[in-house]
């Protein structure tokens, strides 16, 4: 049978994009359809805008630096409309890009929303188009919990197009969108609170750096509550804690969770099969429970991540185009959370690492950066190892500081090649960095 493509992705976002290029660079006929904007969240409501507002946020601490080092600074004054025409021609320039780089590499590009007829069928506006393979690349949508006054409440897409910054904001959760944003309204000079129902921060990173981020956030004036969660919000914005309590915000957002895009996709009626949350089930090579329809990406929720959504995509390219069936590692995938300090991580947690190997070496520091001593701040970067104590192989590397995520990012390298303790030992440091640390730690802490 003579199909229209070879390939119809539904998605122009991270993992969508890649998976459409690769595929027509290996030879196959593809279109892509996109509801939105090119890039998808990451380019437009995730990764790229968020880290531009961080920027943003930590300059106000950079200005304190400074004067320690003999800059006198003016009292400085902060134009919200401006960083935000900036970061909008910014991502405007990306959207081009993403979509010039499908063009240019021969992908039929649809705009609109695209729905599955069957196995290998999608329909867009109106028209129907047959393809070999479906790839579904929807992404996933925010969340927010079912409390009376919801409405009221914005979740992070909203928080990237504020007509004006408001003076009180409650964000509510604790993983790493709650903590970044609350990071970014605090050092844009909000006063910010941070609600988040359980007991401690970034659930499934190292329990250390949970704890220590909520101490330093406090330490930089972001009101951290914990074990608190709103049970309603009234207009002007009252909120009603579930201990009773309440208080007025000019802007609550909920960082509660996201859900992925599978709603009124047709897949069930085509045979595909759903997981409880609404992902799309896939096997080692992404592919659903129908042969001809494969998932990647935040709409399968494995581990959603940008650069795992475009390794994915990758992998399927090579798998249907490339004749090399290739499967995506999840294993040793590092991250990081900027949220100010920044945080990073690779491998496993040391409560992770126990369950696994049972006993395991522990090693940490905390100290002032170079930096930080020549002025009055407290804060402290903290690293930690965590060794599988048998084999003697570091499992897991956990940094809380500046530039986490460019550091851990070469640390990595070595977890994933399963390098030991005393391999760390015998690579010499940089000095003075705080990232020599991580080849100078000597002393088990447990
Ligand atoms: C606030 C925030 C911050 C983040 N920060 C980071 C970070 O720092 N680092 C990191 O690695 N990851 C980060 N992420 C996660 C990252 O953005 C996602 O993992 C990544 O975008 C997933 O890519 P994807 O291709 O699966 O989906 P997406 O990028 O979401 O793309 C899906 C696309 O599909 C389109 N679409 C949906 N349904 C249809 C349809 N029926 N027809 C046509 N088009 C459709 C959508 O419009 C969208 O453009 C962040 C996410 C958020 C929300």
């Amino acid at each position: 049978m003579k199909y229209d493509f070879d390939l119809f992705t539904i998605g122009g976002g991270s993992g969508g994009v890649r998976a459409s290029r690769v595929c027509a660079a290996l030879g196959a006929r593809v279109a892509v359809a996109e509801s939105g904007r090119f890039g998808g969240t990451c380019v437009n409501v995730g990764c790229i805008p968020k880290k531009l507002f961080s920027y943003a946020a930590h300059f106000r601490d950079e200005l304190k630096d400074a004067a320690d080092f003999g800059w006198s600074v003016a009292e400085p004054t902060f134009d919200w409309e401006k960083l935000l025409e900036n970061k909008e021609r910014e991502i405007t320039r990306l959207n081009g890009v993403y979509e010039r780089v499908l063009a240019s590499a021969g992908v039929a590009i649809f705009r609109g929303r695209a729905v599955i007829m069957d196995p290998h069928a999608v329909s867009l506006d109106g028209k129907s188009y047959s393809a070999r393979h479906i790839l579904v690349a929807t992404g996933s949508w925010p969340q927010k919990p079912d409390i009376p006054g919801a409405n009221l409440a914005i979740t992070s897409n909203e928080a990237f197009f504020l007509e004006k910054l408001p003076r009180r904001a409650l964000i509510v959760g604790g993983g790493y969108i709650a903590v970044e944003f609350a990071s970014i309204f605090n050092g844009l000079g909000v006063k910010t609170t941070l609600a988040y129902r359980g007991a401690q921060l970034l659930r499934g990173f190292d329990a250390d750096l949970g704890t220590r981020l909520a101490d330093e956030m406090s330490r930089k004036g972001v009101s951290v509550l914990l074990k608190k969660n709103p049970s309603k919000i009234e207009k002007g914005l009252h909120v009603t804690f579930e201990d009773g309590s309440t208080e007025k915000f000019d802007l609550v957002m909920f960082a509660t969770g996201r859900k992925p895009n599978t709603a009124g996709l047709g897949l069930e009626a085509a045979g595909v099969k759903l997981g409880a949350d609404g992902a799309v089930m896939v096997n080692e090579y992404s592919t659903s429970t129908v042969d001809s329809i494969h998932a990647i990406g935040d709409v399968t929720n494995r581990l959603n991540l940008t650069p795992v959504a475009t390794a994915e995509g990758m992998a399927l390219a090579k798998t249907l185009f490339g004749g090399k069936p290739t499967p995506v590692d999840h294993e040793n995938v590092p991250t990081a959370v900027f949220a100010n300090p920044n945080l990073a991580t690779v491998g496993l947690s040391e409560a992770k690492a126990r369950e696994r190997f049972g006993k395991v070496d522990i090693y940490k520091t905390a100290f002032r950066s170079l930096k930080h001593t020549m002025g009055a701040s407290e804060e402290k970067i903290f690293m930690k190892l965590v060794v599988d104590a048998a084999s003697q192989r570091v499992v897991g590397a956990h940094m809380l500081g500046p530039d986490a995520g460019e550091l851990i990012q070469g640390i990595a390298i070595a977890v994933k090649l399963g390098a030991t303790k005393a391999q760390f030992d015998a690579t010499i440091g940089i000095h003075p960095t705080a990232a020599e640390e991580f080849v100078t730690m000597r002393e088990k802490s447990a």
